[in-house]
């Protein structure tokens, strides 16, 4: 098939487009390069452009005559969501909404669509099915849940046919520690208490051990962005007319901030000195996902199970990248 894979130099999408081209489609990168490095994708396939730029969508989309889409071009902040909740809404709904229409005018119906647990708010029920109620406390969960919507109502109304994947904690690197996660500035749990072991910090923050979970940190279901690529191609291959996915990406076990922190300890033998904080601000106590259902319909298995396997992947990216993409 021919991909586009929007925001493919990104962290998931550069993963996602190195297994697509391994399993034959010919994969086009569109990427504007505000967060996407050059260096995560083949040259000779990124094209530098804006998810705003109608126009240019259209033209890229009949020029390789693209069959479907990939959609990753996100801002992912969370806090930075609340205090410019503009930046979230035009780029992440307007942007969206733009590249739908581009596809409806180049007669492109196909979209796998990064969506993710923050469109969950807070469930009180754990894990979480995609029937739990979406009712986001952020206006980066909102921004993800509007779009979901309109692929929902594309998919009625102008037969588009869409794969919702929303994903728990995006974690590890390629095997091959040659493409991983760097952003800036870093905000992820990993990464940062890997930037400990690396001496580029001198302790990692808990924020906050008085939760109500075992050891008081907070739970999350770290999966890898390797097993993300593979459950994005599998539902890439499902796509066609009446089908409309939405579902959990996660591997169903929740590991504590402690607990990782613990890994990260084994995985590179260093001490890393951890600080208890404050909570910070909207973080839910616990987030895991129920994936049986992805895992039934794409015929998914998350191959990353534990945490310390995940951990080691991305140690493997960050030890020899201790600067990232500059490195
Ligand atoms: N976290 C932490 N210290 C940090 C960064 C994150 O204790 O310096 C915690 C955070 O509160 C959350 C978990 O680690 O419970 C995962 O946070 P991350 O930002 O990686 O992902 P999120 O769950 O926000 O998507």
């Amino acid at each position: 098939m021919n991909v586009l894979v929007v925001g493919g130099a990104g962290y998931i999408g550069s993963h996602a487009v190195r297994l697509l081209t391994r399993a034959g489609h010919n994969t086009w990168v569109y990427d504007n390069l505000v967060f996407g490095h050059p260096q995560a994708v083949p040259q000779a396939r990124l094209i530098e452009g804006d998810l705003l730029d109608r126009r240019r969508l259209v033209s890229v989309m009949r020029e390789h005559e693209i069959e479907a889409v990939m959609h990753f071009a996100a801002f992912a902040f969370v806090g930075e969501s609340v205090v410019d909740p503009a930046k979230y809404y035009q780029n992440n709904v307007v942007g969206s909404l733009n590249l739908l229409e581009a596809m409806r005018e180049a007669g492109v119906l196909k979209i796998v669509f990064s969506s993710t647990t923050a469109t969950y708010g807070e469930p009180k029920v754990m894990p979480i099915t995609e029937d739990v109620p979406q009712r986001p406390i952020n206006p980066y969960g909102f921004s993800k849940l509007v779009v979901e919507q309109a692929l929902a109502d594309y998919a009625l109304a102008y037969e588009f046919s869409y794969a919702a994947l929303r994903y728990f904690n995006a974690a590890g690197a390629s095997p091959q520690g040659d493409i991983g996660e760097d952003h800036d500035p870093e905000t992820h749990l990993i990464p940062l208490v890997l930037q400990v072991a690396l001496g580029q910090r001198s302790h990692i923050t808990i924020y906050g051990d008085d939760y109500p979970t075992p050891d008081g940190t907070c739970i999350r279901d770290y999966v890898h962005v390797d097993d993300l690529a593979t459950a994005h191609l599998a539902a890439l291959e499902q796509l066609g007319p009446g089908v409309a996915l939405k579902l959990n990406l996660g591997t169903g076990r929740g590991a504590s901030v402690r607990e990782v922190i613990e890994a990260c300890r084994r995985v590179t033998g260093h001490k890393i000195p951890a600080e208890v904080g404050l909570r910070r601000p909207g973080d839910p106590p616990e987030l895991v996902a129920d994936s049986t259902l992805a895992q039934s319909t794409l015929s998914w298995q998350p191959q990353y199970t534990d945490i310390e396997s995940i951990v080691s992947t991305a140690w493997g990216w960050h030890s020899k990248h201790p600067r990232g993409y500059r490195s």
